[in-house]
């Protein structure tokens, strides 16, 4: 099957306003998770072209796109919204094809994509300065100013929230964006920046270029000409890409994923919980960087939990994504092969429950069966590693100061979440807990466009979605006036 996103050749890159073939004319195959046929061809894009998009980006700085007052952009971003909503069939129906995401999910993730773009359009014009009292005679104030040119690095999870949160916030603050989406997934990025086009955002304002991370991806972490960096990922790439900035002194803003717990005390309201338990751990199967793969529950309501957990599971079908069940196909066969050997680490542990692969299943699909752990300790390595699949572990706890001891012992600190009815407790943990983000009485995998993200430790530093992305997307200059 040819998937083309929109019409467009999909083996082409977007440099300065132009979709042709990449330097080399070389292109990488795209695979549909759900069966393992290849859906089309992509750019294996490269060192010139990265070159070529960041000269256009910085062209178009010193262009039209610089020089529009910041309502004019925000308008253009609210255009861009209104064509992505226009168009959410079929970008869900790619994003389905390409990320082997579930059609209901992926319709959820064009919704994301076009607020991201409504929020920061209004948000274009709404950032400003600051005057600062100083010594008499001085007049002081501060102005927002862009970075420049912004290189986005993204993976293949949720490539349009993704790309929503952190080159919608970019473009706001009259960045000039270059995008190297991931190699596993990148249509609805091409598809995405076809409607920007679409929408009147002047040329080289963005540029994609897909392509291999070692290729593509290194090359823009390592341009001189790129003044900020945003990378979603893994860890391991994540250091490169910093290292690589380092060599530049430019910022980089880093989300690495996590293992976010979701802790149940004795008070808890379990009814309201449990469908944030289960599908906060299901949803995308479970290759979500919030996905809340650990679960904590008081020893007293343990039993119970595990109990209405795995009737939940049980229920549980993985199929194609055009057959939008619950859960979809893993987004390859590395990453299936990556969640199987975590399944097989897992064999010391109890299976609590099982969801199905579904009978009709195509051979070539990279399915898992959901699985919930239980009785596992806080040090077992499914308790400690990032799965980054339908996988969550059930942990018991018995007060707590052990509660909090357990959700803040892993490396990472993305979200948590607190079930309790008791306001002090809340309120105590808000505090205590090491996380980008708490969550009381509910649990928001990623969402929520108006809410800062981002991690602590491993999970990454910086904050993008809201109206703090635009501090980071943004540079603040003093200006003192000696005037007497
Ligand atoms: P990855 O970090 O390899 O890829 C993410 C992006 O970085 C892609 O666009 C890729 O092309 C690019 N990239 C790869 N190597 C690069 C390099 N040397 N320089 C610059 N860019 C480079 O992630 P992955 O292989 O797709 O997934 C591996 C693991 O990463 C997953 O199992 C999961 O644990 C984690 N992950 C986390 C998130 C998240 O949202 N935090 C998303 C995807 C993957």
């Amino acid at each position: 099957m040819t998937e083309t996103p929109l019409g467009l050749d999909a083996s082409h890159c977007l440099i300065a306003g132009q979709w042709a073939p990449c330097d080399s004319g070389e292109t990488l195959p795209l695979l549909n998770p759900s069966d393992g046929s290849e859906l089309c061809r992509i750019a294996r894009g490269g060192q010139v072209d990265i070159d070529r998009a960041v000269a256009a980006a910085q062209e178009a700085r010193k262009g039209p796109w610089g020089r529009l007052p910041q309502f004019e952009r925000g308008r253009i971003l609210a255009r861009v919204g209104a064509l992505v909503q226009e168009n959410i069939d079929a970008l869900a129906r790619l994003e389905a094809l390409d990320v082997g995401k579930p059609l209901t999910q992926a319709r959820a993730d064009v919704t994301a994509l076009a607020r991201y773009m409504e929020f920061y359009a209004g948000a274009a014009d709404k950032l400003h300065g600051q005057t600062i009292p100083y010594l008499a005679g001085y007049t002081v104030y501060t102005l927002r100013e862009p970075h420049g040119v912004t290189g986005h690095i993204v993976p293949w999870n949720y490539p349009m929230q993704i790309i929503g949160r952190s080159v919608g916030a970019a473009l706001a603050m009259g960045n000039a964006c270059v995008l190297k989406p991931a190699e596993e997934a990148c249509l609805t990025a091409l598809a995405f920046c076809e409607l920007a086009r679409q929408a009147g955002l002047p040329d080289g304002a963005l540029n994609v270029v897909p392509g291999l991370g070692a290729e593509a991806g290194a090359a823009l972490s390592a341009h001189p000409g790129v003044r900020h960096l945003s990378f979603t990922g893994s860890v391991g790439v994540g250091k490169l890409v910093q290292a690589a900035a380092a060599q530049n002194v430019v910022p980089v803003t880093l989300e690495l994923g996590g293992k976010s717990p979701q802790l149940l005390f004795e008070d808890a309201d379990i009814d309201a919980a449990l469908p944030f338990l289960v599908n906060a751990g299901i949803q995308n199967a479970g290759q979500t960087c919030s996905a809340a793969s650990r679960i904590l529950v008081h020893r007293s309501r343990y039993d119970e939990v595990v109990s209405h957990m795995a009737d939940r599971y049980k229920k549980l079908r993985a199929g194609p994504a055009l057959e939008d069940m619950e859960v979809g196909p893993l987004v390859s066969a590395r990453q299936q092969e990556i969640v199987e050997g975590y399944l097989a680490k897992g064999s010391d542990l109890t299976i609590a429950a099982q969801g199905q692969i579904v009978a009709n299943a195509p051979k070539g699909g990279a399915y898992v069966a959901p699985t919930l752990f239980a009785d596992a300790t806080p040090d077992h390595v499914l308790s400690q590693e990032e799965v980054f699949g339908p996988v969550q572990v059930v942990i018991p706890f018995d007060d707590e100061a052990q509660a909090v001891q357990i959700a803040n012992g892993t490396d990472y600190g993305l979200v948590a979440s607190v079930w309790s009815r008791d306001g002090a407790r809340q309120m105590r943990l808000a505090k205590s807990l090491e996380a980008g983000q708490v969550f009381i009485n509910n649990y928001g995998a990623g969402g929520g466009v108006e809410l800062p993200f981002g991690g602590t430790g491993l999970s990454g530093h910086g904050r993008e979605k809201g109206f703090e992305a635009l501090y980071g997307f943004s540079t603040l200059k003093t200006v003192a006036a000696l005037h007497g």
